[in-house]
């Protein structure tokens, strides 16, 4: 019989605890975040009714056309934004999500702490880090981290964790590990790290959130 995506949501847990268990780690100190952007609320409901509570999106707009009417039932939700974030949507982004994964740019920085001191709401953030040095890619370059982060915690900013997304072709293991290495050595707690190619590697580096799409709910049209 096919697969349904809660079949999937169950199997990638079961490999997520298998893989802490290896690593000699906590299964619940790694969460997973279910990356339903591009499918429609019919196909997250049922994941949402089988306690899922974690999703990520990587774009506002679409968030907003999904989310405020599944919330409702399930007001328990949390959105975390792991898409790059034009600073002009940095106040529509504070209102929607409970964690943002994304923030790579003293400009946003500034967007994210203004709107949140409007909104009177906290959102945790991870300052994401291109540990490839790509170009096209998001992320702070590395020799950029240290500033990043200091002009993050003097806006007051709630700065908890780092995230990467290596590089396709390259071995995911050296970037989880470096990224791993960088937030002890900024005495950061969360790492976002990890998707459905790489997530078992992630928790073995010590990955606090893992983002998994299509093993979930399959190919992206
Ligand atoms: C789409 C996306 C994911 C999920 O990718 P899959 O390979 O489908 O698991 C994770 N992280 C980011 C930043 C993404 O954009």
């Amino acid at each position: 019989m096919m697969k349904t995506p809660v079949d999937r949501l169950h199997d990638s847990l079961a490999k997520l605890v298998a893989a802490a268990k290896r690593a000699k780690r906590e299964a619940a100190d790694t969460t997973l975040i279910a990356v339903s952007k591009t499918h429609l609320a019919e196909a997250i409901q049922p994941v949402l009714m089988a306690g899922q509570r974690h999703f990520g999106e990587n774009r506002v707009q679409e968030a907003q056309a999904k989310w405020p009417a599944l919330k409702q039932h399930y007001p328990d939700v949390m959105l975390h934004l792991i898409g790059s974030l034009q600073s002009n949507k940095a106040a529509e982004a504070v209102a929607m999500f409970d964690m943002i994964h994304t923030l790579d740019r003293p400009s946003l920085a500034e967007a994210l702490a203004k709107a949140m001191q409007a909104q009177g709401k906290s959102v945790p953030c991870f300052i994401q880090v291109n540990t490839g040095d790509e170009a096209q890619k998001g992320g702070v370059a590395l020799a950029a981290l240290p500033a990043c982060l200091t002009h993050a915690q003097n806006l007051a900013l709630p700065v908890i964790g780092l995230m990467c997304v290596p590089p396709v072709d390259e071995n995911p293991a050296p970037h989880f590990a470096l990224l791993a290495k960088l937030a002890r050595r900024h005495n950061l707690k969360e790492l976002s790290m990890g998707m459905s190619s790489d997530a078992e590697t992630a928790v073995a580096l010590g990955a606090t959130y893992v983002r998994v799409g299509s093993a979930i709910f399959g190919a992206r049209g």
